[in-house]
C-alpha cells in the first residue's frame, strides 16, 4: 500500500497541521507496512523540506512553481490528484484546515475516492483504517470505514500529535506536472496577514468573548487576558454579527473549528452551534453569571460570576504567576 500525506505550507513555512498529518501518516504506514510519500506544493521550498524528516517523512514529492506561491484550488487539486495517481496512493491524508477542507473533497472527486472528513482519531486494525469523526455538531462521534479503492482522510488540526523526533532529512523528488493557465481558474491573488495574535485554528490557548461582554469596547478585557497567556482571541457569532469582532475570530458551526489545549469562554452561553466549533478543546474554562448556562455542561472548570469582576482579577493573578 502507498500513502500520500499532504504537508501544508504557506509563505515558506509549514503549518503545525502539516507535521500532524505527516506524523499520523507515518504511524499508519508503520502499522500497515505501507510506503509513505509526502506531497508539498508551493514556491521556493528547498529550505523547509528537511524539517519534514523530524516527523517521519522519508520521501517528499516537491512541486514548485512561482504560480503556486499562493493557494489555487484548481491547480492544487489537479497536482494532488496527479501525484496520487503517479505514486499509486490508495490512502491520502490532508489537514482539515481551511486549505485542506477546500482541497481534499476536490481531490476525492477527481480520484473517485471516498472521504472521511475532520477525523479526530484513526485506528489501523485487521488491515483497515477506522476513522472517528464528530457528527451532529459534536454531540456524537461516528466510527467510519471508507470502502472505496482510494481513501481520503482529513485530520482536525491540534488533535493529532506532532512531536519532532530525530529522523534524517527526507529524499526529495521534484515533481513537475503539466500546468496550463486554465488550471489556475480559481486562485488566491493576495494575502493580508493579521498582525499580533495567533489565528484561532492554530493557537494552543484561546480566550473567547460572547454577548456577555456587553460591547466591542469591553473586548479589551479579552485581549488583555489573551496577551498574558499568549493566546488567540475568539468570538461567538452573536458578537461577530453585532460587528464587535471580525469574522475570522468566529468559533462555531459557521465559524472556525478549534481544538486548543485551553479554551476560556467569557460571557458565552454555549449554544449548540458554538459548541460545534470548540467542544473538542482539551480543557474548557467558562465564566458566566448564569449557573445554568449550557457552556458549563462541557466545561472542565466553571466560574459563576460577572466577567467584569472575574476577568481583570484573573488577568492580574495570571500575570503575577507567569512573571515569577
Ligand atoms: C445556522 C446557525 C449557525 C450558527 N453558527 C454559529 C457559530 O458558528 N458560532 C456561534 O458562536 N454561534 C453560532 N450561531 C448562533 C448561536 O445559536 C447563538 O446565538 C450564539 O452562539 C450566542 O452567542 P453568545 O453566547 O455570545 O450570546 P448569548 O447566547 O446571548 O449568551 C450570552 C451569555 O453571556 C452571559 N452573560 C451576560 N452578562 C454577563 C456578565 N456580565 N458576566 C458573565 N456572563 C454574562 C449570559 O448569561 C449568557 O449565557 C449560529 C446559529 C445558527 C442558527
Amino acid at each position: 500500500m502507498k500513502i500520500l500525506a499532504f504537508a501544508e505550507q504557506r509563505e515558506g513555512k509549514f503549518k503545525k497541521s502539516a507535521f500532524e498529518v505527516v506524523q499520523t501518516a507515518r504511524k499508519i504506514a508503520d502499522q500497515s507496512g505501507a510506503q509513505l510519500v509526502t506531497l508539498v506544493i508551493g514556491d521556493g521550498l528547498d529550505g523547509i523540506l528537511p524539517e519534514l524528516g523530524l516527523y517521519g517523512a522519508e520521501k517528499v514529492l516537491a512541486v514548485e512553481d512561482t504560480r503556486l506561491h499562493f493557494y489555487s484550488t484548481t491547480a492544487y487539486a489537479k497536482i494532488a490528484a496527479d501525484a496520487a495517481r503517479s505514486v499509486g496512493a490508495e490512502v491520502l491524508f490532508f489537514p482539515a484546515s481551511q486549505m485542506g477542507k477546500d482541497l481534499a473533497p476536490r481531490v476525492a472527486a477527481k480520484l473517485s475516492a471516498g472521504m472521511a472528513a475532520d477525523c479526530v482519531a484513526l485506528k489501523f486494525e485487521n488491515g483497515e483504517i477506522t476513522a472517528t469523526r464528530p457528527v451532529y455538531s459534536g454531540k456524537a462521534q461516528l466510527d467510519v470505514k471508507v470502502t472505496s479503492q482510494v481513501k481520503i482522510y482529513t485530520l482536525r488540526p491540534n488533535v493529532f500529535t506532532a512531536a519532532a523526533g530525530t529522523g534524517k532529512p527526507p529524499a526529495v523528488e521534484k515533481y513537475q506536472p503539466q500546468l496550463v493557465e486554465s488550471d489556475f481558474s480559481s486562485k488566491v491573488t493576495g494575502v493580508k496577514v493579521s498582525e499580533g495574535r495567533p489565528d484561532v485554528t492554530e493557537a494552543g490557548i484561546i480566550v473567547s468573548g460572547g454577548r456577555g461582554m456587553k460591547g466591542a469596547e469591553h473586548f479589551s478585557l479579552v485581549e488583555k487576558l489573551a496577551d498574558v497567556l499568549g493566546a488567540a482571541v475568539g468570538a461567538s457569532r452573536a458578537v461577530v454579527d453585532a460587528g464587535w469582532r471580525p469574522h475570522d475570530e468566529q468559533v462555531g458551526q459557521t465559524g472556525k473549528t478549534v481544538s486548543p489545549n485551553l479554551y476560556i469562554a467569557c460571557g458565552i452561553s454555549g449554544a449548540v452551534q458554538h459548541l460545534a466549533g470548540m467542544s473538542s478543546s482539551k480543557y474548557i474554562v467558562a465564566i458566566n453569571k448564569d449557573k445554568d448556562a449550557p457552556i458549563f455542561q462541557v466545561s472542565d472548570y466553571g466560574v459563576v460570576g460577572d466577567v467584569f469582576e472575574i476577568m481583570p482579577a484573573l488577568t492580574e493573578e495570571l500575570k503575577k504567576m507567569l512573571e515569577k
